[in-house]
């Protein structure tokens, strides 16, 4: 199975090791496998018989075929083992007969980005080998919080990669910055820059373009990579889990062998919905994929409209990992629909002019299998408050999804049983998870966790609720213009 890029078919295909490392493709597209495997039920059936690990690590053998099923599974069963993922790694719950979510933020870090983050660094480690690369990927990150978070946890003490996180010094909450600073591993630094995101972003990718840095990292055995959300080994893992829940579902009796699934996603950058749009192009029965936007509804209007129009307000909401304007992975789809001629196109307009309009028949694709819908903060909150009264306590993005879900529900009439993905535990988001359940002001988010609690009666997970006993590793603060020194100071590099 080769790799292309999404705006030019013609160009050169890579394998699934070179996509994986290398992120991005020349032209600035993504990568896509040239064809999609076939999952029929029979295979569907054979993997209800199987653990997590192994059902992900056959999905990913389908996609990923210069790698063996053995090391596929070798890595999995690693990345999703009952250490890193206490109770399972994708769990369903029920809400109610008709709908069901998926938990998939049991992981090191509380947040569903685990769910990619812990394999794909593996997957990384064993493409510079099957690559013939010599030298040590060092992976840069600027995070807002918990992309940052997840990645460390991803990277820590695997083969042949380095991990160093910038965050801005007062743009992270107490709770992020305490996971951060007291980050384990080997192969990790994490350090503090002054100013806020934008200011470690930016130095960032001057690091990214600085042809000396690049030449200094070579001479002594490194090599600059992104742990970048467009990067197919991150996408390929997220399918497993939707193939994951199909399975859970006709187990449980809620759905039978063959008959459809919905699937609602909390969406921002468009990966998690796009990696369940694969699953059923592969062949996994699935009816209709509902996105969920928060107040920043930019995907909304353009599943409705058919035209992206990145030339509005920005809003920052409680459910802040879908506060974007700009959803990258949404090319992917485009890309299928529509060809690369046309995404080559529609991403030439939104880089020109921020908007464009897709044409009649990729419109139709869209209303046949996706729909819109979104939730304000208010409608959020109510969510939130309304699900733990009957008895589920959710975090602030899965509230959105549940609220999408429900409106969708309503208008169409549709009740296949609907699965909503949830991407982050309750306690991750603690104080506007409390606040929308009983009015009451934080100093900061830690102070909330045994307040929810104690409210709640769910568990803190363990990850969050040892957070003060841990020793505090990285405590550097710097200003941006030191970063490449900073990098340099962490290789051990003169
Ligand atoms: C990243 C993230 C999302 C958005 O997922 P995409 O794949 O970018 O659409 C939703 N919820 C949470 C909690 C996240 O961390």
């Amino acid at each position: 199975m080769n790799y292309r890029s999404t705006r030019n078919i013609n160009q050169e295909a890579v394998s699934a090791a070179q996509a994986i490392k290398q992120g991005l493709c020349n032209d600035g597209g993504l990568f896509m496998p040239e064809e999609i495997p076939a999952l029929t039920l029979d295979d569907i059936k054979a993997l209800s018989e199987k653990d997590y690990a192994q059902r992900a690590a056959y999905i990913l053998s389908l996609f990923l075929s210069d790698y063996t099923y053995e090391e596929l599974l070798a890595d999995c069963s690693e990345a999703y083992s009952e250490k890193r993922f206490k109770g399972g790694a994708a769990p369903l719950a029920t809400l109610n007969d008709n709908t069901s979510v998926l938990e998939l933020w049991h992981g090191p870090t509380s947040a569903f980005k685990d769910m990619a983050l812990q394999i794909m660094p593996r997957l990384l480690s064993r493409a510079l080998t099957k690559t013939g690369e010599e030298r040590t990927a060092f992976i840069l990150v600027a995070t807002s919080g918990d992309t940052g978070k997840a990645a460390l946890e991803g990277y820590r003490d695997v083969d042949k990669v380095k991990i160093t996180v910038f965050y801005p010094v007062d743009g992270v909450s107490r709770v992020q910055k305490l996971q951060m600073a007291t980050q384990e591993g080997e192969n990790v630094s994490v350090c503090a820059v002054i100013g806020n995101f934008d200011d470690a972003q930016n130095g960032v990718k001057k690091i990214f373009s600085d042809k000396e840095m690049a030449n200094k990292l070579n001479e002594n055995g490194y090599f600059l990579s992104s742990a970048n959300s467009i990067n197919w080994g991150r996408l390929a893992p997220q399918i497993a889990y939707y193939v994951s829940a199909y399975c859970d579902l006709v187990a449980e009796g809620k759905i039978e062998l063959g008959e459809k699934m919905n699937v609602c996603v909390p969406t921002g950058n468009f990966g998690n919905i796009f990696a369940a749009y694969i699953a059923k192009r592969m062949g996994l029965p699935i009816n209709k994929f509902v996105c969920a936007s928060n107040k920043n509804n930019i995907l909304t209007t353009f599943l409705n409209e058919g035209t992206y129009d990145r030339n509005r307000e920005f809003f920052t909401t409680m459910s802040p990992s879908m506060d974007i304007l700009i959803s990258s992975n949404l090319e992917r789809l485009l890309y299928l629909l529509g060809g690369s001629e046309r995404t080559a196109s529609y991403m030439k307009d939104l880089a020109e002019k921020g908007v464009y309009t897709v044409d009649a028949d990729i419109k139709a694709a869209l209303d046949a299998e996706f729909a819109g819908y979104y939730a304000d903060e208010a409608e959020c909150a109510e969510t939130i408050k309304n699900t733990f009264k009957n008895g589920y306590l959710c975090d602030t993005h899965t509230a959105v999804a549940i609220c999408a879900a429900k409106k969708y529900q309503e208008h169409s009439g549709d009740n296949t049983h609907m699965v909503v993905a949830s991407t982050a535990s309750p306690y991750k988001f603690a104080a506007d998870v409390y606040a929308s359940i009983e009015p009451k002001e934080f100093t900061d988010d830690y102070e909330a966790l045994p307040c929810l609690n104690e409210l709640s009666g769910v568990g803190i997970p363990e990850g969050l609720a040892t957070l003060l006993s841990k020793e505090i590793r990285f405590e550097k603060v710097i200003e941006a213009a030191d970063m490449p020194k900073e990098v340099l100071f962490e290789l051990g590099i003169q």
